[in-house]
């Protein structure tokens, strides 16, 4: 059974759509693709669920409630050694865009974490991974019915 995970590009980086998924598409296969114009808001919960009492919650519900956001199932490309979740980590880099290297995709985000703290809200990092195979089922299926 190939890797698969789950993948989404929040809305400002569904405004990079392009080229995001160009530089996805050189470690996976999208294998099922979802666009919504807004987020239900018991999915974002249930996404984020983890930083519900974190001063920037509110701020990030808000966001993706009323903006678009595209989601996806990735599969690992054949020919491909190396773990699905250190390829998808090494190609969106870090958390915080101004840490992220350059070549990575959220080093394309002109936010940082220090404006972001600033102004009370989440930081715009264009995309969000799942961190490893448990997380990958989970939050696959709060959207789609396969993985
Ligand atoms: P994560 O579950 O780590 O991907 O975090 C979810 C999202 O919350 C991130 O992609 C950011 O948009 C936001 N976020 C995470 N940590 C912080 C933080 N310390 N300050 C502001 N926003 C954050």
């Amino acid at each position: 059974m190939k890797q698969r995970t789950f993948f989404m590009l929040k809305p400002d980086g569904v405004k990079l759509e392009e080229e995001i998924l160009a530089r996805i598409k050189s470690v996976a296969e999208i294998v099922a693709i979802k666009k919504y114009a807004r987020l239900p808001l018991e999915k974002i919960a249930q996404l984020y669920e983890e930083h519900k009492d974190k001063p920037f919650y509110p701020w990030l519900v808000d966001y993706l409630k009323d903006n678009p956001a595209t989601l996806m199932i990735l599969e690992k490309k054949d020919g491909l050694n190396e773990d699905l979740f250190s390829l998808i980590d090494k190609l969106v880099g870090s958390t915080d865009p101004k840490k992220a290297l350059p070549g990575t995709i959220r080093s394309l985000s002109p936010d940082s974490l220090e404006v972001a703290y600033s102004q009370n809200r989440a930081v715009q990092n264009l995309v969000h991974r799942s961190e490893n195979e448990t997380t990958a089922q989970r939050e696959a299926a709060l959207f789609f019915d396969v993985f």
